[in-house]
């Protein structure tokens, strides 16, 4: 299997990481049998979280590979934010993943400024990770987060972790653009290792597994880790990496204009509807963050209406959206009409449409979450 370096830690890992979160839906004994089956394919990257079914995710990852534990890179995540907490969590990995040490520890799931300073303040949990590292029980520091990126932009301007994961995908670059805009540049720079999760959108690009999968692998990432927990799965997965090739601007763009979880409502950020009073990219950004512009008011089926409902919301960043909402000027006039706006859209964006739905959302004028 392809193996990248993860930043300047000196660890190569496979370009399929194997995420350990589904494992808790599954017997020990299947988890055991996938796992293997990944480390005898290649594979070297196995990741889990503290919390992933309180720990029955690592507990399963223990008694099924920890006799193989030299052939792979083993990361956990913990969401303490303070030293005493974040040692007594990675004690409680350890044990489960009967191993004495892990090679990354994560900081997860940083979503605000506010978390990254008290991880890296006094007291916080960075100390304990570093007395952990001085202390062998873990090798490298890191630190993850989902949605818009405010507290993982904040955390690397004022800390160098060794690596850091978050999403990536065709569907989310669209609402969260400061991931490949700000975020991986400056992480390139600093040297921080990049890992991708959410490949797939959480499940919401599942009918488009190829592209999806294509593009993630396309960013400048170590690993792209995607959750497995059955053998059609990880069969399905090695074989889109044995046959990757790296998408050009060209797929990308293609990929763009034509991805029908995009179609004519998540807005690409072309700023062609943009006028010298208004900006409706300004209104869609937060929209973004509200619900990744997924709920478009459309009836469908059953089944695409309980995927939205179930990951619109993933990210928790809905009443951070309504605050900002809320200081924007200019915001969308409900009884304006802005049609003319689009006719400019390239992509078949009923403008005036999405503008007041946008509204309905964040001003939470009846719109029910
Ligand atoms: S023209 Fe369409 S894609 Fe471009 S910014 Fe406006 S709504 Fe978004």
């Amino acid at each position: 299997m392809e193996k990248r370096a993860l930043g300047t830690t000196g660890l190569q890992v496979s370009a399929l990481g194997f995420g350990g979160f589904h494992l808790v839906e599954i017997p020990t004994a299947d988890a055991a049998r996938l796992l293997g089956g990944y480390l005898d394919s290649g594979g070297s990257y196995i990741e889990t979280a503290a919390g992933y079914g309180d720990g029955k995710s690592e507990s399963k990852i223990g008694a099924a590979v920890s006799h193989r534990r030299t052939e792979y890179v083993l990361a956990t995540k913990s969401t303490e934010r303070t030293r005493a907490g974040f040692l007594l969590s990675l004690e409680g990995s350890l044990r489960n993943l009967k191993t004495d040490h892990v090679d990354l520890m994560f900081m997860h799931s940083v979503q605000t400024e506010a978390e990254a300073d008290a991880i890296l303040g006094p007291g916080g949990a960075l100390e304990g990770a570093e007395e952990a590292r001085k202390a062998g029980k873990l090798r490298f520091v890191a630190i993850s987060g989902h949605g818009r990126p405010d507290g993982l932009l904040h955390a690397v301007k004022l800390h160098r972790f060794d690596a850091l994961m978050t999403v990536f995908n065709y569907f989310d670059r669209f609402n969260f653009p400061t991931v490949e805009n700000d975020l991986l540049p400056l992480c390139r720079q600093r040297g921080t290792g990049l890992i991708a999760m959410k490949a797939f959108g959480d499940g919401y690009l599942y009918k488009s597994p190829v592209p999806a999968f294509r593009y993630a692998l396309s960013m400048p990432v170590a690993t792209v880790v995607a959750g497995i927990n059955s053998d059609a799965m990880l069969k399905a997965d090695l074989e889109m990496l044995s046959r990757f090739k790296p998408m050009t601007d060209t797929e990308k763009e293609e990929v763009y204009r034509t991805a029908p979880e995009l179609g004519d409502y998540v807005c690409r950020l072309c700023g062609k509807c943009r006028t010298d009073e208004f900006d409706p990219q300004s209104v869609f950004l937060l929209e973004a963050v509200f619900d990744r512009q997924m709920d478009d008011m459309r009836v469908r089926d059953s089944a695409d209406y309980a995927l939205r409902e179930r990951l619109k919301q993933w990210f928790l960043q809905k009443d951070v959206a309504m605050k900002e909402y809320a200081a924007l000027q200019p915001k969308v006039e409900p009884a304006r009409d802005y049609s003319r706006l689009s006719k400019l859209c390239p992509h078949g964006i009923d403008v005036d449409r999405k503008l007041k739905i946008a509204h309905e959302k964040l001003s939470a004028d009846g719109y029910i979450a």
